[in-house]
């Protein structure tokens, strides 16, 4: 059956439906030897479909992984230094995904990976508007002005950060713990947020995405989404 060639290049797991028109309008895809155009359809199993000379991959059955990532795995699924990442942590499901966003090397929690191109890239659109929660140790204490300032926003090299949600804020000792929760996917962006109002995170955890959270998943296990969860992301 025919399909329009920017959803059958995201099926095929290469990339997201947006960057493939963009590789369409490029010239970097044929259809039986010609360049295709924007808005142009084939059929999978009737025509040859090449990406940069490469033909399209078998389409794959969608899939969504919930990793709960270990400190000092890369979010990538090569990293040149050698260090380990975290697709390692996959089994079964190791070739075919690929993070959606990412988690700094020292930040563990909820990770999702994907091979289905057009949910990461919606899931990553900062129009998508995502909600994250982040389990966040400081050092010394929250004061008032700094909860305010992450609640209002905060003043970043590229600008000031919409309102984030402050939660359960506990001291212990000389460490203070707080929830804290952004729709934003800026690099970095809770150390930088917090470092910005006078308090360097030493711990950071990504306890909830969207609806989801980590629930009994230890450190490097994972778990496939259901169906009905994905639909629920989309
Ligand atoms: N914000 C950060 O600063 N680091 C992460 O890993 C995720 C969000």
């Amino acid at each position: 059956m025919k399909q329009r060639l920017q959803k059958l290049i995201a099926a095929a797991g290469l990339t997201s439906r947006r960057r493939a028109e963009e590789w369409i309008a490029n010239g970097r895809v044929t259809v039986n030897g010609r360049v295709a155009e924007l808005g142009a359809q084939a059929d999978p199993d009737k025509d040859r479909i090449l990406v940069d000379n490469r033909p399209l991959p078998q389409a794959e059955e969608p899939v969504c992984v919930l990793l709960h990532k270990p400190v000092g795995y890369v979010t990538s699924r090569r990293d040149p230094q050698g260090r380990p990442v975290v697709t390692d942590l996959l089994g079964k499901f190791r070739a075919r995904l690929f993070p959606v966003g990412r988690l700094d090397l020292n930040t563990e929690g909820l990770l999702l990976l994907t091979n289905d191109g057009d949910l990461a890239w919606r899931l990553s659109h900062p129009s998508h508007e995502v909600c994250k929660t982040y389990l966040v140790r400081v050092q010394g204490s929250l004061s008032c002005e700094a909860r305010r300032q992450l609640q209002e926003g905060v003043l970043l090299e590229e600008g000031v950060t919409a309102p984030a949600k402050v939660a359960r804020v506990r001291q212990a000792g000389s460490h203070t713990w707080m929830e804290l929760s952004i729709h934003e996917g800026r690099n970095r962006q809770v150390r930088r947020m917090c470092e910005a109002v006078g308090c360097p995170v030493s711990r950071l955890k990504r306890i909830r995405y969207a609806f989801l959270d980590l629930g009994d998943l230890r450190p490097g296990q994972h778990r496939q989404l259901s169906r009905n969860e994905v639909a629920r992301l989309k």
